[in-house]
C-alpha cells in the first residue's frame, strides 16, 4: 500500500459523525450545477440578510474553516498538532474589502498572529494576501506601469509600510511569513515589493516567502531570474509553490481583452512546470520551499527529492501544505512519516469568508479527480469503520 492510501491515519482525527458530514459534503460538491446554483443563492441570501448563516456554518463553513475568530481555531489547532503532528497556518480569509480601515484591521490581525506564532510551536508560519493590505486596483495600476496620482503615491506608501511592518516583526520574532499570490494582472507589483522585502529580511534565512503559481507558463523563468538576483545580492529565497487558483478567471480575461493567456496550455504542462520548480528549489541551497499542493504525484516526488538531496524530513527548509478540510490523506500520512506539514486554517466572519468558500467548492467541482479521490477515500474509511 502506498502511504497516501492509509485512510485510518488520514481520518484518525475525525469522529464517525464528522466523517459522515465530510462524505455528504463532498457528494454535494461533486454536483457542478448544484454548486453554481448554491453559490448564487447563498450570495443573494447573505446580501438580503436572510438568516442562512447557521446553515452555512453547519455545512461548508465548519468543514473548511476553523471558526470566526482566532480563539475559535485553538481547539482545532491543538487537536491537529497533538494528535496528528500536523501544524496550522492561521489564515484570516476576509476578502474583497477594498477600504483603508479594512487594510489597517488586517494589518493588526497579522501582527497579532505573528506574536501568537512565536508562542505556539503548532503555528509555524503567518500568512496574508497582498490585496488584504491595499487596493487591488492600485496593485494593478502599478503592475501595468501606469503613472500614479499624488494621492495614489501616498496610498501606495501606506501599502508598502504595512508590508514592511509585518515583515519586520516576523524577522524580529523569527516567524516565517507566507504571502499569497493572486490574479496575474496585479501580481507584478506584489512580486517586486516582496523581492525587496526578501532582500532586507532574508539575509540569514528565509523569513519572507512569496508564492509561485506554476499554472503561469513564465514562472520558471521568473524563479531563475530571482535566483540570479538573490545570489548577486546575497539573500535567501522563500517560496510557496502552488499550481494556482484563478485559472478560469485568468483565461476568460485574456480572451475578453485579447492578450495571450498567461496560463499553461493544459494540465500536464502545469504539472510539469510545478515539478520543475520543486526540483529546481531542491537542487539549490539558500532556498526554502513550502509546497502547497493536494497533488499526490508532486508530493511523492518531493519526498523522493528530499531523500536525494539529503534534506531530512524535519528540515525547516521544506514544508508540505494543504488546506483545512482537504486532502487529509496527504497531510496526516506525511506527518506520520515525520515530514513538516501545515494546513491553512481559514477563519473570519461567515459572510466575509464566502468568496474563499465558493472558491473551494468550485475548485472541488472543476479539479478533475479531486472530489472523487476524497470520496473514494472517505468510502474506504466508512467501510473500514463499518459505518
Ligand atoms: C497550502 C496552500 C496554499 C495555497 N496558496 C495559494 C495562493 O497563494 N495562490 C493561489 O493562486 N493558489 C493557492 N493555493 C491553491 C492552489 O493554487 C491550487 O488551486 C490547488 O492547490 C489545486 O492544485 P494542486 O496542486 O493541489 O493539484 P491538482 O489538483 O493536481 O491541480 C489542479 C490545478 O491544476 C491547474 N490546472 C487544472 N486544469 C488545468 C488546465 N486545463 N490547464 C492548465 N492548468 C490546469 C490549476 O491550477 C488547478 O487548480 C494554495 C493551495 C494550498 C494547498
Amino acid at each position: 500500500m502506498k502511504i497516501f492510501d492509509n485512510t485510518e491515519i488520514a481520518f484518525s482525527l475525525k469522529s464517525d459523525s464528522q466523517l459522515e458530514r465530510a462524505y455528504f459534503l463532498f457528494r454535494m460538491i461533486q454536483n457542478e450545477p448544484m454548486v453554481k446554483i448554491g453559490s448564487a443563492v447563498t450570495n443573494f441570501a447573505l446580501k438580503a440578510n436572510l438568516p442562512i448563516e447557521r446553515l452555512i456554518r453547519s455545512t461548508v463553513f465548519d468543514h473548511f474553516c476553523g471558526g470566526v475568530t482566532e480563539d475559535d481555531c485553538i481547539p482545532i489547532i491543538d487537536n491537529m498538532y497533538n494528535n496528528g503532528k500536523v501544524h496550522s497556518v492561521l489564515d484570516y480569509s476576509v476578502e474583497g474589502k477594498d477600504e483603508e480601515a479594512s487594510f489597517d484591521g488586517a494589518l493588526e490581525k497579522i501582527l497579532r498572529i505573528i506574536t501568537f506564532c512565536e508562542e505556539k510551536k503548532s503555528i509555524p508560519f503567518a500568512v496574508f494576501k497582498p490585496s488584504g493590505f491595499g487596493r487591488f486596483a492600485l496593485f494593478q495600476k502599478i503592475s501595468e506601469e501606469k503613472e500614479l496620482s499624488i494621492e495614489e503615491q501616498d496610498e501606495w506608501l501606506r501599502v508598502v509600510t504595512r508590508f514592511n511592518k509585518v515583515c519586520k516583526l516576523a524577522h524580529e520574532k523569527d516567524v516565517p511569513l507566507l504571502i499569497d499570490a493572486e490574479e496575474s494582472w496585479m501580481q507584478t507589483a506584489a512580486d517586486d515589493l516582496i523581492e525587496d522585502l526578501m532582500e532586507t529580511y532574508n539575509k540569514e534565512k528565509a523569513i519572507v516567502f512569496n508564492t509561485l503559481q506554476m499554472y503561469k507558463h513564465d514562472r520558471m523563468e521568473y524563479l531563475k531570474g530571482l535566483h540570479a538576483r538573490a545570489q548577486e545580492k546575497d539573500f535567501y529565497i522563500g517560496m510557496k509553490v502552488v499550481r494556482g487558483a484563478y485559472m478560469e478567471k485568468e483565461r476568460e480575461r485574456a480572451q475578453e481583452k485579447g492578450y495571450p493567456s498567461p496560463i499553461c496550455k493544459d494540465k500536464q504542462a502545469t504539472d510539469d512546470n510545478y515539478n520543475e520548480a520543486i526540483l529546481y528549489m531542491m537542487e539549490h541551497p539558500k532556498m526554502a520551499l513550502f509546497a502547497g499542493t493536494h497533488n499526490e504525484e508532486s508530493s511523492y516526488m518531493l519526498m523522493e527529492l528530499a531523500k536525494q538531496y539529503g534534506v531530512k524530513e524535519n528540515d525547516n527548509r521544506l514544508w508540505f501544505g494543504q488546506l483545512f478540510g482537504m486532502s487529509d490523506h496527504i497531510s496526516y500520512n506525511l506527518a506520520n512519516q515525520g515530514y513538516n506539514v501545515a494546513k491553512y486554517l481559514p477563519f473570519g466572519p461567515v459572510k466575509d469568508v464566502m468568496p474563499y468558500l465558493i472558491r473551494r467548492a468550485e475548485e472541488n467541482t472543476s479539479v478533475a479527480g479531486q472530489t472523487s479521490r476524497e470520496l473514494t477515500l472517505l468510502k474506504v474509511e466508512r467501510k473500514r469503520r463499518k459505518l
